[in-house]
């Protein structure tokens, strides 16, 4: 029997040189990734320029400040806009999509990162498989031990998101942070995440 197909994308926050074992991860399982960097991130130039041989490079703000609400108009223009260019700058392309660092946005952010020129934003909410607005698109887990998920595993909400996208359509979207992955003891799991999300699904990226 012919597999179910699933559109599946992942993103990765902060930037971290743990990015490229994602993203060696993501390239031997066919996957897409969107790794959105804070000037702030740890990572070189020329490190941000192989990541974009991996992926997409996204936004995160100049300084990853907790709260972008609390910024003024003028603030949240250079924090948005300074990031993007730079990085444009770094990789010579491109940056159109943002992720609201600590998922922490209102009205008045949006419009702000509309002005900055991005196409898509991406909040820090778990278990959807849609989103109605391209400037507040949900993810549905976070690899992480979300109190949203109760008792149950996040592999456990993953995989039951995911057969709710391969039945009903939308995207399965699955993110985190390198360095979690890396605390937390998850590489392998992660990987085993992805062996059954393949062998489960033709995936579309
Ligand atoms: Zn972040």
């Amino acid at each position: 029997m012919a597999k179910r197909k699933i559109t599946v994308t992942t993103s990765w926050d902060d930037g971290n040189p743990l990015d490229f074992k994602v993203a060696e991860l993501l390239k031997q399982y066919g996957l897409r990734g969107i790794f959105y960097i804070p000037g702030v991130s740890s990572l070189s130039d020329d490190e941000i320029r192989l990541l974009a041989e991996y992926g997409e490079i996204g936004g995160h703000t100049v300084h990853h400040y907790m709260d972008l609400k609390q910024l003024s108009d003028s603030d949240l223009d250079y924090e948005i806009g300074e990031n993007k260019r730079q990085l444009e700058r770094i990789i010579d392309g491109p940056v159109t999509s943002f992720c609201y660092p600590r998922g922490r946005f209102d009205e008045r952010v949006i419009m702000a990162v509309q002005r900055a020129g991005y196409q898509d934003a991406r909040t820090t909410r778990v278990l959807a498989i849609d989103s109605a607005n391209v400037f507040r698109t949900d993810t549905s887990v976070h690899v992480f031990p979300r109190s949203e998920y109760g008792q149950r595993e996040w592999e456990d909400v993953a995989k039951e998101l995911a057969d709710r996208a391969a039945t009903h359509g939308g995207v399965f979207h699955l993110w985190g942070h390198a360095a979690e992955l890396e605390r937390l003891g998850y590489w392998s799991r992660l990987e085993d995440f992805f062996k059954w999300l393949t062998a489960e699904f033709e995936v579309i990226s």
